[in-house]
């Protein structure tokens, strides 16, 4: 091939690989929302409920993918709805075309997609996660839609259960519920939390989700926070380890700055995220007091206050923020024994919700070392 030309088709080539990474790669930064992997599981940040304008979105498939690459997401779904299709005059009523479409620009980007599809009934909304067709949902009554799932191994989601209405144990979940068809339940949609719906998720060993059901574009700053997130703790980070996980209730939901998820999960990360950096303290000279270091490796917002201490330590409730340091007062009464002492701090993080009505509880092990008292 002459030399020219085919320097002109590499430039071309370059050009439309360009092109076909842009709608990820233009003009955008990713935000990296770091947050601790957990023993033995990586952590995916997630978002499994997600509207295009195949149903009644405002935006194509691809969108969604970019959005997540900036919004450091591991994964999403894209979940039009089968029932609710507005635009079916001027976009094809395909529901497998949004997840061939944004396949090859989620590959690129290093984003997870998994199929999905929304069906309902009145209110009553549920999300099918890994079904081999979406399209084949089209036209079901909401139970059949639901066993023809369970016939494909999918992961069923009971949806914003407090949608326009206060959440009750409703005939047609009963149903489902009792039929084995329901495997978790958005414990958060958008800015929504369920209060009356968070007991069902032990009852009935559920898996908790939390998803941002966006219909319009993703905003780049959400409501002043992070978008809302399904944390995953997978083996593996692809669509088999998601899938595993969310069937094992590997599972915990961040939005509004607030977390929910089991102990022994919500533990591992306050564990993975915030560091003492002097655990051992001297409460020395006139005021006895000093600065205890906590210092956070993670996006989280960890608030605090102290449950437990010794009653001659004093230490005010504060809160630790994102990727940030924070000093805390840390000081001794007149009453404080001198001497050495190994003491262990005991905090609520109460923004950390590991039940209903529960918060985490942490606890600080610390040397501490009171000088007798100068005159
Ligand atoms: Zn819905
Ligand atoms: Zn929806």
């Amino acid at each position: 091939m002459h030399q020219t030309r085919r320097i002109a088709l590499l430039i071309s080539c370059a050009i439309l690989c360009l092109a076909a990474f842009a709608p990820v790669a233009t003009a955008q930064q990713r935000n990296p929302l770091p947050v601790p992997n957990i023993p033995g599981y990586q952590t995916l940040k997630c978002d499994f409920h997600t509207h295009t304008v195949f149903s009644d979105g405002e935006v194509w498939p691809t969108t969604r993918v970019a959005e997540a690459w900036r919004d450091g997401l591991d994964a999403i779904s894209i979940t039009d709805h089968a029932g609710y299709n507005p635009n079916k005059e001027d976009v094809a009523l395909k529901l497998h075309r949004p997840y061939e479409i944004a396949s090859p620009a989620a590959a690129q980007a290093g984003i997870i997609l998994i199929p999905g599809v929304e069906v309902m009934e009145g209110l009553i909304h549920a999300n099918l996660l890994f079904v081999n067709d979406p399209n084949q949902f089209l036209g079901l009554s909401f139970l059949d839609a639901l066993r023809k799932a369970r016939a494909q191994n999918a992961f069923v989601v009971w949806n914003h259960p407090g949608w326009r209405q206060t959440p009750q144990w409703f005939p047609i979940i009963a149903q489902a519920y009792d039929e084995k068809l329901i495997q978790g339940m958005e414990l958060v949609n958008g800015s929504d939390f369920y209060p009356e719906a968070y007991p069902w998720i032990a009852e009935k060993s559920w898996t908790i989700l939390c998803n941002s059901d966006v219909h319009s574009p993703m905003p780049a700053v959400y409501r002043g926070g992070t978008r809302p997130i399904t944390l995953v703790f997978a083996r593996t980070a692809d669509a088999a380890g998601i899938r595993e996980a969310l069937f094992a209730r590997r599972t915990a939901a961040w939005a509004n700055g607030e977390v929910w998820g089991t102990e022994e999960h919500l533990r591992a990360l306050w564990q993975g995220a915030v560091k003492v950096e002097n655990s051992t303290i001297s409460l020395a000279g006139s005021r006895r007091s000093t600065v205890l270091r906590l210092t956070n490796s993670s996006a989280f917002r960890f608030r605090y206050r102290v449950r437990n201490k010794p009653e001659w330590l004093t230490l005010r409730e504060g809160q630790v923020d994102p990727l940030g340091a924070f000093g805390a007062q840390l000081s001794a009464s007149r009453q404080a024994p001198a001497g050495r002492h190994n003491v262990e701090i005991e905090l609520e993080v109460t923004n950390f919700h590991v039940a209903p009505g529960r918060n985490l509880q942490v606890r600080l092990p610390l040397v501490v070392e009171v000088k007798p008292e100068a005159n």
